[in-house]
């Protein structure tokens, strides 16, 4: 049923993405390292065939039939991997240093969405604090040089008690059965990607939305066929979650380090899926001085006032903030060995734009694999995190990988990540879509709005 749903949205996208499309002749791209998505060896020199919006061939250069009349890319000396997504963020409400529900425009959605694309992230998945039918025209839509936008719609909370200001309003507040059935009936009539529920008291400041409410949220979810995806915190919540059906977690729990019980449960449901969002942890991560500061590619598209507040950030927090942090993240690690030793599926989703997200889309995407490494993971695995298994976790099956009957979205690095994940970073191209993104204007762009 899972596998019905998924498909329907990726014929409603492809024929979005067709339409926009300029006929050209076969692409071979031919000579790069080719890390594929899948978790398979790299391709030392690889070749492959793009046309139209479409990836038709992958193979090794000098294997691979070429059609007649194919244009040729040269990529030596380059590594080509998918591109990103990110399956947890909430769009529009920051614009540069603001953070307000008026700025959920149509215009500073598609900035945020050209943000992406530039740091190499095809797709995203606005996780419940969606604002009016805007998400929903906007998914249907395919925009040249922009990430593809994807929504839960509104997520649900007990009453005024779901993500933080300014996003509270858009959560549907429940307290009854029938609400609940009600409101994903009428979620289940948009379409929406997923269903989004925050299941958190956030330090006993607000009502948690109780154990019988959400059995009803995914119960009815189910017979909608959607997936439930719960913003956690407390272990002893995720277990009685898993126990309920839910399909994936937003956050990692991060009150206390998962238990025998918790792997057992998880091993039961092996589709269960986790983003990570270590994004929030990158104090305890990094320090006062993480060495991806520096990097230029961060003000390609930030302003250096928001590069400097970003900086401070790190310099300025009380010593105290960066060792509760540390605290979490220790707490998160060894979560993470134990899932990984359990198989577990993690996706790469940042919180961008929420409130521990800061406004930095698509970087935010960057340094999440970052993080993953520092957590224990290897780059492949990252790697996997982000594209892959995170085009699963959307629902965006044409996206992720490298691989003939694929959307031709990926990114040409100058470097290899595969010992370096950082090399994610040295980007020389991003192709959406088969067509390759003019970063050189998209960064004019951002130096105006
Ligand atoms: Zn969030």
């Amino acid at each position: 049923m899972k596998r019905l749903w998924s498909g329907f949205v990726v014929v409603a996208s492809f024929a979005a993405v067709s339409a926009q499309v300029p006929r050209q002749g076969p692409v071979v791209f031919e000579g790069a390292r080719l890390i594929d998505g899948s978790g398979r060896a790299p391709i030392e020199s690889a070749a492959f065939i793009v046309e139209g919006d479409t990836i038709t061939r992958v193979g090794s250069k000098g294997d691979l039939q070429t059609p007649a009349g194919s244009v040729r890319v040269d990529l030596t000396g380059k590594t080509v991997m998918p591109a990103m997504v990110d399956a947890h963020t909430h769009p529009g409400y920051r614009k540069r240093l603001t953070f307000t529900g008026d700025n959920y425009t149509r215009e500073n959605l598609l900035d945020t969405l050209n943000r992406l694309a530039y740091y190499g992230v095809a797709a995203t998945l606005e996780m419940g604090t969606g604002r009016g039918d805007l998400p929903f025209q906007l998914r249907t839509e395919s925009h040249p040089g922009a990430a593809l936008f994807r929504t839960a719609g509104r997520g649900f909370a007990m009453p005024n008690a779901g993500p933080g200001v300014p996003m509270r309003d858009a959560a549907y507040g429940v307290t009854t059965d029938a609400e609940a059935r009600t409101y994903v009936q009428a979620l289940a009539g948009k379409h929406v990607d997923i269903v989004k529920i925050w299941v958190d008291d956030r330090g006993r400041t607000v009502p948690k939305l109780t154990p019988a409410l959400y059995r009803t949220i995914i119960d009815e979810a189910h017979k909608q066929k959607l997936r439930v995806v719960a913003h956690v915190f407390d272990l002893a919540d995720a277990k009685d979650l898993l126990r309920a059906g839910i399909d994936g977690f937003a956050h990692l729990p991060r009150d206390e380090v998962a238990d025998d019980e918790f792997l057992s449960l998880v091993k039961q449901k092996p589709d269960v899926f986790f983003t990570l969002t270590l994004w929030s942890e990158r104090r305890g991560i990094f320090g006062r001085t993480p060495g991806w500061l520096g990097d230029s590619l961060l003000k390609d598209a930030y302003s250096a006032e928001e590069v400097r507040q970003l900086a401070e950030s790190f310099t300025t927090a009380p010593q105290d903030e960066l060792d509760r942090s540390r605290r979490t993240f220790d707490i998160e690690k060894a979560t993470l060995a134990k899932l990984r030793g359990a198989g577990a599926r993690f996706g790469v989703g940042t919180d961008s734009g929420g409130v521990s997200g800061g406004q930095f889309f698509g970087w935010a995407a960057q340094i999440e694999m970052e993080s993953m490494v520092a957590a224990g993971f290897t780059p492949a695995e990252a790697i996997v995190a982000a594209t892959r298994n995170s085009a699963q976790i959307v629902g965006l099956d044409r996206l992720g990988t490298v691989a003939p009957g694929k959307s031709a979205d990926f990114l040409v690095l100058d470097a290899n990540p595969s010992t370096d994940i950082a090399q994610t970073r040295r980007i020389r191209d991003v192709y959406l879509r088969g067509q390759r993104v003019d970063r050189a204007a998209l960064r004019e762009r951002f130096k105006t709005q």
